[in-house]
């Protein structure tokens, strides 16, 4: 039994060989689905229910694309910009704005008003309100 436990340890690591593995998004993902399918069961409404369902099969399949996605950079590339947004979120000192002209990220402190902005990366001079 152990033999067997084992040599399907080694199939399922030269399986996972060369693809993404899992990441926050992914984690993420998964818990969108599974909430998606615990909503959809306690739905009383079938339609409802019905498209609860679908979202919770679209999560997960996008979840598991992703974990066995040969493509890593994009995969990798997906999960940073996750990140990035999570941590926007959680910066409530900092709004951030697109450069009008380059869509460089800009980030300004909060609560000052109307002010003018300099894009770091092309200089281009725009105002807005933080
Ligand atoms: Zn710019």
């Amino acid at each position: 039994m152990k033999k067997l436990g084992q040599r399907f340890s080694v199939a399922f690591r030269r399986f996972m060989t060369g693809r993404y593995g899992t990441d926050k998004l992914n984690t993420l993902l998964l818990g969108l689905g599974l909430a998606s399918c615990l909503i959809g069961a306690f739905m009383g409404n079938d339609t409802l229910s019905l498209i609860f369902s679908f979202l919770a099969y679209g999560f997960m399949l996008l979840s598991l694309f992703r974990c066995f996605s040969r493509n890593t950079y994009k995969r990798y590339r997906e999960n940073r910009k996750y990140m990035l947004l999570l941590e926007r979120i959680r910066d409530r000192k900092h709004r951030y704005f697109s450069c009008p002209r380059c869509r460089q990220t800009v980030r300004v402190p909060k609560g000052k008003g109307k002010i003018a902005i300099t894009c770091p990366k092309c200089k281009e001079k725009f105002t807005k309100k933080t």
